[in-house]
């Protein structure tokens, strides 16, 4: 039978239960298919970043899958409604008797899926659909009362543990099909920010990630404890984007380091174990997405929350956006975020809160800002932090918790290296001045004065929770 394989976020040939799926079971070859839905991925508030970034990973994958035999064709659609029979026209031009793809959670996707399940199966087709983006499946891991986990601390220990009774999260060697097929790929379409300075930061490909993730073992994970927070200091993977659109899975990451260190997942060393557990996080969200839905609905994860009263200022959103709210490090953040589709840990959470707490803007508008610009820009991920932030999420930051920019700054950019690359106005403001600077040093750099102040801005986003407790 011949299979039609369908790549979504698991733009890889290593490790990709789908395409191995089919190799070992296609014995008439294999057609490889991607969906370019630009209306669809437009309403999700996919930005040119991660569009640009995914087209140009599909591109790469097209040249692979030829070399194997496997010729990439498209299955283009206006909207996921019309997925299913593009899909199917396509098995049925190419007589393919089966379908494999690697499942998606998110609400829309899965009911894109399920209809094209039912599509194939209407005529007759055979379909396989498999766990990937997870390293332990999200539905296999459940709380004592069977329901889905919504504390991160408790699931962490089921996971590990899961883990130790012996699930197999090896990742499977790179697909040989059995057959080649002499036809063709399509011609894919250009990616919208080709020979950018966002584009050129972010290469394609399976063996940039494997480089990165060498790189990042042998120089960095040791320290990943100590340096992960401090922004200047380049110490964590950013295999984000990589890990996004599924270019390296979870489990080659978790199954590379445990080689290096010569080591089980719970026997790690601080340093690579304090890596993975972030890897868990990302594991954890998926899992809240698939027991929690309504989050894709831009709901809070608490429902309560559903009441609170954001603001609506659309200038200090602006100023936000721009980096030109008056707290460097903010500025700063907000600024290397427009220029590299990418942002620090550290400093999503510090933006994050100052947009919730500060500004009290509401974190949907955040998080779709986000969503516009990163390169890495992921459902579960963007989601599970911004209502972290916002104390609206699981695990959530308790409302009175408000980071006080100043103080983020001096802690994590003590020397105000990442300041100084970002807001170049104040490059020459020397010592901890940087952090916050005087009113004479903000006229003479052109830099603007705070657009809030601080404690006045925390005791009014503690007021507006506790509005919400008195039921105001
Ligand atoms: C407001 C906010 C928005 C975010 N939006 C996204 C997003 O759209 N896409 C995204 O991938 N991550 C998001 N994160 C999580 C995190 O900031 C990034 O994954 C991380 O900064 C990526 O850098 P890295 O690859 O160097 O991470 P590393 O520190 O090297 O971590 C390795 C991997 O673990 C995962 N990871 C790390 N931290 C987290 C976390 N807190 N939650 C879940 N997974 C994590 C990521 O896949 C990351 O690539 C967000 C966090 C916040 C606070």
């Amino acid at each position: 039978m011949r299979w039609l394989v369908w790549f979504r976020n698991d733009l890889r040939l290593t490790d990709n239960p789908a395409l191995s799926h089919a190799c070992r079971n296609g014995s008439e070859g294999i057609i490889a298919a991607f969906n370019p839905c630009f209306n669809q991925w437009r309403a999700h508030d996919w930005g040119d970043p991660k569009i640009d970034y995914i087209l140009r990973q599909v591109h790469w994958l097209s040249a692979q899958l030829g070399k194997r035999g496997i010729p990439l064709k498209l299955a283009a659609t206006e909207r996921f409604e019309h997925t299913p029979a593009a899909l199917l026209s396509l098995a049925q031009r190419h007589e393919c008797g089966g379908l494999a793809f690697n499942l998606e959670y998110e609400v829309n996707e899965a009911r894109r899926d399920q209809e094209t399940i039912e599509a194939f199966d209407r005529d007759g087709r055979e379909i396989v659909a498999f766990h990937d983006q997870n390293i332990i499946p999200p539905s296999a891991l459940h709380t004592g009362e069977g329901s889905y986990y919504r504390v991160f601390t408790p699931f962490s220990r089921a996971w590990m543990k899961h883990l130790e009774d012996g699930f197999e999260w090896r990742p499977k060697p790179a697909a040989k099909p059995k057959v080649k097929l002499d036809l063709a790929a399509d011609r894919l379409p250009d990616p919208p920010l080709a020979h950018s300075a966002i584009s050129a930061l972010w290469p394609a490909g399976a063996d940039h990630a494997k480089r990165v993730l060498k790189r990042f073992i042998e120089h960095w994970i040791s320290d990943y404890p100590a340096q992960r927070d401090l922004p200047a200091a380049d110490a964590t993977s950013t295999l984000s984007p990589c890990l996004a659109a599924g270019v390296i899975s979870t489990r080659t990451c978790l199954a590379t380091i445990c080689d290096a260190f010569n080591a089980q997942p719970q026997h790690l060393p601080r340093g690579p174990a304090t890596w993975v557990r972030q890897l868990v996080w990302r594991d954890f969200y998926r899992h809240v997405l698939v027991g929690y839905p309504h989050i894709c609905r831009n709901q809070p994860f608490q429902h309560r929350m559903r009441r609170l009263s954001w603001r609506d200022a659309p200038q200090d959103f602006q100023a936000w956006q721009e980096g030109r709210t008056g707290y460097p490090l903010v500025d700063a953040a907000m600024r290397s975020l427009s220029a590299t589709g990418w942002l620090h840990n550290r400093l999503r959470m510090v933006v994050a809160m100052f947009l919730c707490k500060h500004l009290r803007i509401d974190w949907r508008c955040g998080e779709r800002h986000f969503n516009n610009t990163l390169v890495d820009a992921d459902l579960a991920n963007n989601n599970g932090g911004w209502q972290w932030s916002a104390s609206t999420g699981t695990d959530a930051a308790p409302y009175f918790r408000v980071f006080n920019p100043t103080t983020q700054s001096r802690r994590f950019d003590p020397d105000g290296h990442f300041i100084r690359d970002w807001c170049q106005e104040l490059a020459d403001i020397e010592g901890p001045a940087i952090h916050e600077p005087d009113a004479v040093q903000r006229r003479r750099a052109g830099y603007p004065e705070p657009i809030v102040d601080h404690g006045e801005a925390r005791q009014q986003a503690i007021n507006m929770f506790k509005m919400l407790d008195q039921g105001g």
